[in-house]
């Protein structure tokens, strides 16, 4: 940051690197292609990715489509399964065995939020682990904490392959994770122990928020609260990455708009970051690409290929 009285005005004040979470995810899902191209002329096999919408929450069928559509475009089959918000548990069962079942399907995605009267622990952990490419299963969540394996979260995973493009070793970094979800701020903190990262977790009862962000080479907002990590709890350097999507209201001469945002007040942080996500177009665009690419990564250990030998 520049000393007071330096002469600079705010438009000619440094701003931090942006972290391009879409062109990071264009090259991702451009790899994700060539792969499954790869499989398809080496092996005949052509990855499946099967999603299950329960209701019509207008979001989830948002994320629903563009879902199937990336699918596509890569040059994998794409399998929707569309019931009704009354479905019960066991229909809903029914139709998680059928897929785990069938052969062309290598991974399966229940979109959440489930109706109040599903069971959705009961539901995820139902899916075979091996097609579980959300990774939200007993089994996937207990394989990365004790092992570091399994199929990882996409939004997670997303966050840290954008970390190492831009510090690439992040071994003896102070992170910090703000939220403790079982799909975002708890895998967060496994793969930051993966990669030797001294790793704190922050959540609404801790005591001085400010300051554990201020003592942080990475901060990590998983919360849900339009910005309210302020650009002055933001350590001089430090590394940013957003993962909040909030709507807010903001007013415009033919009424008010509404506006995404994310957990950090942007405009204040990009003066203090080294690097920094924006909301939109940072950590979202990156948890499909990690879809498609975990689904690949699935389909490789069903047919027992390596899909490292898949590139090049
Ligand atoms: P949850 O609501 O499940 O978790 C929020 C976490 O934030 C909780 O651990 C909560 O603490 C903590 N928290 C709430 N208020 C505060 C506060 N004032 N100070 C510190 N911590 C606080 O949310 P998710 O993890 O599912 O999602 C978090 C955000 O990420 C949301 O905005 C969501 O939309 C977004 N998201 C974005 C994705 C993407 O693709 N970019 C994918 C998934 C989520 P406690 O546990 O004590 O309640």
């Amino acid at each position: 940051m520049p000393e007071s009285g330096s002469g600079m005005t705010p438009d000619t004040l440094p701003r931090a690197r942006l972290i391009d979470g879409r062109a990071s995810a264009a090259r991702l899902r451009a790899e994700v292609a060539r792969q499954v191209t790869a499989l398809g002329g080496r092996h005949g096999v052509t990855p499946g990715l099967a999603v299950i919408l329960v209701g019509e929450d207008p979001a989830s069928e948002i994320y629903v489509r563009n879902k199937g559509r990336q699918t596509l475009e890569a040059g994998m089959r794409s399998f929707e399964t569309r019931l009704p918000a009354s479905v019960s548990q066991a229909e809903l069962l029914g139709h998680v065995a059928r897929l785990n079942a069938d052969s062309a399907v290598h991974g399966i995605l229940v979109q959440l939020p489930l109706p109040r009267q599903i069971d959705e622990r009961a539901i995820i952990d139902a899916i075979a682990p091996h097609k579980d490419v959300d990774g939200f299963s007993i089994i996937n969540t207990g394989l990365l904490a004790a092992r570091g394996t399994g199929m990882i979260p996409c939004t997670p995973l997303g966050c840290l392959l954008l970390l190492k493009e831009y510090l690439g070793n992040l071994g003896g970094q102070r992170a910090l994770v703000i939220g403790r979800s079982n799909i975002v701020g708890k895998p967060m903190v496994q793969l930051l122990l993966r990669e030797h990262c001294t790793v704190t977790i922050a959540h609404s009862r801790t005591r001085d928020l400010a300051g554990e962000c201020r003592r942080a080479d990475i901060l990590i907002a998983a919360i849900g609260k339009p910005q309210i990590i302020r650009g002055d709890w933001i350590r001089p350097g430090a590394t940013v990455i957003d993962v909040g999507i909030n709507r807010i209201s903001v007013p415009a001469p033919d009424g008010p708009r509404e506006r995404l945002v994310g957990d950090v007040d942007f405009d204040a942080a990009v003066r203090v970051a080294g690097a920094i996500t924006p909301v939109p177009g940072g950590v979202g665009p990156m948890t499909i690409a990690c879809l498609l690419r975990n689904t690949v990564t699935a389909a490789c250990a069903q047919h027992h290929i390596d899909p490292g030998g898949l590139s090049g």
